[in-house]
């Protein structure tokens, strides 16, 4: 037997030996777990950002911080809560590339979105800047938005909203440095006004924490000529504490 596969005798023994011991984990096993744990968001919830509500207070009522300060989109619906449970999910697929609960994501937008998309003209991803694409070889919300898009009968548009101006990470930050950092960052290409124009879009991201990314693009939208822009989102920071968040 030669050095190379003595080598791998030795690894097979001590890879048995650990199935013993520690039995391998399934990890579609262990996914079904983490979705058992998730809380999906539904209605009752505020007309407009989708805050949800303890109870059914009426059709069309907004919250406390949608009245003092309106939105610039028409609405805004997240598919589930960002929380301990709903974490790891989103870190994988975020930042770790795993993509094998993409078609699960996408169905849960499409629930939670039913109503904006019935009339949509396109649905368009939040963009990442070029240098971050690059670092990251993909754009989270670009892959839901497209799978999104697979499951229904709007068509994915990717090139009619960009982010001009790098900006440093939304973790950590406060609602209003948040603010402040997507101010100007993103911009509508000339060549898109015309496709804009009196449309209907839905803007996709992978989480919502202030709002703040998601209203900087609804405006340029808005200021470029779409008729109205609604926002889905997969998951949502709701406790109070989001200013200290690290996303
Ligand atoms: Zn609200």
């Amino acid at each position: 037997m030669k050095g190379r596969e003595v080598l791998i005798a030795i690894r097979q023994a001590i890879r048995f030996c650990l199935d013993i011991v520690l039995p391998p984990i399934d990890p579609f096993q262990e996914d079904e777990k983490k979705w058992k744990d998730i809380c999906f968001l539904e209605a009752p919830c505020c007309a407009q950002c989708g805050f949800p509500f303890e109870y059914d207070v009426g059709e069309g009522v907004q919250c406390a911080a949608c009245l003092v300060h309106p939105p610039r989109y028409s609405t805004a619906r997240s598919a589930m809560v960002y929380d301990d449970a709903s974490r790891p999910l989103v870190l994988a697929f975020k930042h770790g590339g795993k993509t094998d609960n993409l078609s699960k994501f996408a169905a849960q937008l499409r629930r939670v979105g039913r109503h904006s998309l019935a009339d949509a003209d396109y649905i368009i991803p939040v963009p990442l800047h070029t240098q971050r694409l690059i670092k990251r070889r993909y754009n989270q919300s670009a892959l839901l938005a497209r799978a999104l898009a697979k499951i229904t009968t709007v068509p994915f548009h990717s090139n009619l909203l960009h982010r001009v101006r790098a900006t440093p990470s939304q973790g950590g930050q406060s609602a209003a440095g948040r603010k402040r950092n997507v101010q100007g960052a993103f911009s509508v290409p000339e060549n898109g006004k015309a496709q804009l124009k009196g449309a209907n879009i839905i803007l996709v991201d992978d989480v919502m924490t202030t709002g703040a990314t998601v209203e900087a693009c609804a405006s340029i939208l808005l200021r470029s000529g779409a008729k109205r822009v609604d926002v889905l989102c997969l998951a949502r920071v709701i406790r109070k504490d989001v200013q200290t968040e690290s996303i």
